[in-house]
C-alpha cells in the first residue's frame, strides 16, 4: 500500500485501520446528495449492512462550506420530488432579476425584464444558504443511516498502484516544529471498497489522485475564478425591498480586461449576501480579488445598497470555471469524483450546487451496482461517466463548454465569441478551445495596473478585519499547513519575475513580505487562512501546496 499526496503526518507511527464499504471525502451537497441516494438504492435492492460514512474536514458540517447562492432547483427535485414540503432550507424565492453594468467609478445601468441577459435570469431558482443546505442534506443523509463525521481531514490518498484503497486522516498533536506533542493522535488508515472523492474545489487530495492516474489526459487545464463573500445586514426598509432580489453586475473595478463580477442577493431579516469573482487567469501579477471586492464595494451604486448597514459575515472560494472539457476523467479503480473536485459548475450562470448534487445522484447509482455485483473495478464505474454523458447535467455543460476559454483574449473578444456560441449551440468560432492554466498567465509586475483600495470607510474592511467575521481559526502550535516546496524561488526568483503575488492574490493576508523578513523569504499566517485555494492554483511556479491542517481548524462560515 502506497499513500499519495504531500502531508504533514507523521511517518513510522502505528495506525488504527477502520474498513468501510462506501467512504466520501467532503461533506459538500454532491457528496452528501451520493451518500442518502446510495442508501436508498441498496434498500431497494435488499441491502442493509453497508457501512457509508462521510468525512470533513470541519469542525461541522458547513463551516468550510460556502457559495452565493442562487439554486436551481433541478438536482435537489430529483433526489427529493418533494423538496418544498420537506423542510429543505430556502432563504427566499427569487423575486426579481437585473444585471447591472457599471461605467467607471461612478455610473452605472440597470438592465431588467427582456434586456437582463440569459445566463442573468433566474425565473424558477431559489436563494439559499449552502451552509444552511449541506446541514440539512446531512440531517436526511444521517437519518438514512449514514455515518457523517466531522473534524476528521483526510490526508492521504492510499492506492495500490491505480487502485485507490480510502484516505489517511490527518495527525493531530505535532507542533510547529515537527515534534509530538504528548496530545498526538495518529490518523486512521480508513479503507473501503470505494472512495468518493467531493473535497470541493481544487481538492488537496484529488488533486494528487488526478495526476497519479492521469484523469486529465486529453483535457483542457482546469481554470479557476476566486470569490469574495460578505454578508450584510441592512436598515430594515431596505431590507425588505431586497429581499428575493437578484442582481450581477459587471464592469467596473474589472473593466474589460480580466473576467469576473459579482452578485448582490436579498435574503430574510434583513440581509444581503454580495460577492465579487474575478478570473485567475489576470494577467496582472498583482492580482488581488479582495481588492477588487472592496473596490466594487465603494462604487456609488453598490453603496446605496450597503449605507446604514454592517457587515456580518466573510468568506472566499475558488470556483472551478474550466466547463465540459476541464472536467477530469470521473472514475477509477475503486474511485469516484463528484461535485466542485471534478469540475461540475456552470462558469455561464455561476451555478454549481444543481450540477453537484446530480453528478452524487448518479454516482451512486453506479457504486450501488457496483456493490450488488461485488466488483469496484474501473471497469464497473466507468457507468457513472456513461450516465453523465447522456444526462441534462452533461447537456447543460456541454451547451457553455467553450464559454471560459472565450474570455481568455479579454471581454470584447469575449462577448463577441459567446454570442456566436448562442447561435450554434456553444460552439462558436471554434470546435474546442483549450484554454490556459491559471498559473501560467501572470504577467510581470512592472506592467501591473491593479489599484488597491483605501480602507477609510466602514464598508472598505481591509483584509485581516474581513478574517476576523470569517472565524478562521487553526491550532496555533502545528505546522503551516501551506508547504512551499522550493522555498529558495520566493528569494531568488520570483520578487524579479513576478514581484512575490501571494501577498495580493490570497484574501486572508496570509503571506506576508516585510522588509525587515524579506530575506529569510515569506512569512505564513496559516492561522488566517479560509481555505480558499487561491495560493495553490494562482502561484506562477506551482510550489505552493496547501495541505489540510489538523481536523476543525480553518473558517467557522454560519449562514454563509
Ligand atoms: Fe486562500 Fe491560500 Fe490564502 Fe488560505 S493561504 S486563504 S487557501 S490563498
Amino acid at each position: 500500500m502506497e499513500q499519495i499526496g504531500i502531508g504533514l503526518n507523521a511517518k513510522d507511527v502505528e495506525r488504527d485501520e477502520l474498513e468501510v464499504d462506501v467512504l466520501l471525502v467532503g461533506a459538500g451537497p454532491a457528496n452528501l446528495a451520493c451518500a442518502i441516494r446510495l442508501q436508498q438504492l441498496l434498500k431497494e435492492k435488499g441491502i442493509e449492512d453497508k457501512t457509508i460514512l462521510v468525512l470533513d474536514k470541519a469542525e461541522e458540517v458547513g463551516h468550510h462550506t460556502l457559495s452565493g447562492a442562487v439554486m436551481n432547483p433541478k438536482g435537489i427535485a430529483e433526489l427529493y420530488p418533494d423538496w418544498r414540503s420537506n423542510g429543505f432550507p430556502i432563504e427566499s424565492e427569487m423575486k426579481g432579476d437585473a444585471a447591472v453594468v457599471l461605467w467607471g467609478e461612478e455610473k452605472h445601468t440597470k438592465l431588467e425584464g427582456m434586456f437582463v441577459p440569459p445566463q442573468f435570469k433566474n425565473h424558477g431558482n431559489v436563494i439559499v444558504s449552502l451552509n444552511k443546505v449541506v446541514r440539512w442534506l446531512k440531517d436526511q443523509a444521517e437519518e438514512a443511516g449514514c455515518e457523517v463525521y466531522p473534524g476528521f481531514a483526510a490526508a492521504h490518498v492510499l492506492v495500490d498502484g491505480s487502485r485507490v484503497l480510502g484516505v489517511q486522516t490527518r495527525d493531530t498533536g505535532i507542533a510547529k516544529d515537527g515534534s509530538l506533542k504528548p496530545s498526538f493522535e495518529p490518523g486512521m488508515n480508513i479503507k473501503a471498497d470505494i472512495t468518493v472523492m467531493g473535497e470541493g474545489v481544487r481538492g488537496s487530495l484529488a488533486k494528487h489522485l488526478i495526476k497519479h492516474c492521469k484523469l486529465d489526459a486529453g483535457k483542457n487545464p482546469q481554470v479557476y475564478g476566486t470569490g469574495i463573500k460578505e454578508l450584510w445586514e441592512v436598515p430594515e426598509e431596505r431590507g425588505k425591498e431586497m429581499l428575493g432580489q437578484v442582481l450581477h453586475t459587471g464592469g467596473y473595478p474589472l473593466g474589460t480586461e480580466g473576467y469576473g463580477g459579482s452578485w448582490i442577493y436579498g435574503l430574510p431579516d434583513n440581509k444581503i449576501s454580495l460577492g465579487f469573482v474575478v478570473g485567475l487567469d489576470h494577467s496582472d501579477a498583482r492580482l488581488d480579488p479582495h481588492a477588487l471586492f472592496v473596490r466594487w464595494k465603494q462604487h456609488p451604486f453598490v453603496q446605496g445598497l450597503l449605507k446604514g448597514g454592517k457587515v456580518v459575515r466573510y468568506g472566499a472560494k475558488a470556483v472551478p470555471e474550466g466547463g465540459y472539457f476541464a472536467m477530469p476523467r470521473l472514475f477509477g479503480d475503486g474511485f469516484v469524483m463528484v461535485g466542485d473536485t471534478a469540475g461540475f459548475m456552470n462558469a455561464s450562470t455561476l451555478k454549481g450546487i444543481h450540477l453537484g448534487i446530480k453528478s452524487g445522484l448518479l454516482a451512486a447509482e453506479s457504486i450501488a451496482e457496483a456493490i450488488a455485483a461485488g466488483d469496484s473495478s474501473a471497469a464497473k464505474l466507468e457507468s457513472y461517466q456513461t450516465a453523465f454523458e447522456s444526462s441534462w447535467a452533461k447537456d447543460e455543460l456541454y451547451k457553455v463548454r467553450n464559454y471560459r476559454q472565450a474570455f481568455e483574449g479579454g471581454l470584447a473578444t469575449g462577448m463577441l465569441e459567446v454570442g456566436a456560441q448562442m447561435v450554434s449551440g456553444g460552439r462558436g468560432f471554434v470546435a474546442r478551445r483549450r484554454g490556459h492554466a491559471d498559473h501560467s498567465t501572470t504577467g510581470s509586475p512592472q506592467e501591473s495596473k491593479m489599484e488597491k483600495p483605501k480602507y477609510d470607510d466602514s464598508s472598505s474592511m481591509d483584509k485581516l478585519t474581513d478574517v476576523y467575521w470569517s472565524g478562521a481559526i487553526h491550532e496555533e502550535d502545528q505546522p503551516a499547513h501551506l508547504i512551499i516546496t522550493d522555498p529558495s524561488v520566493c528569494i531568488t526568483r520570483c520578487p524579479e519575475e513576478y514581484g512575490n503575488p501571494c501577498q495580493h492574490f490570497c484574501p486572508a493576508q496570509v503571506y506576508e513580505w516585510t522588509e525587515e523578513s524579506k530575506d529569510d523569504g515569506v512569512m505564513i499566517n496559516f492561522s488566517n487562512c479560509v481555505h480558499c485555494k487561491t495560493c495553490d492554483i494562482a502561484d506562477p511556479y506551482q510550489i505552493i501546496e496547501w495541505v489540510v491542517p489538523e481536523g476543525g481548524g480553518g473558517p467557522k462560515y454560519v449562514d454563509m
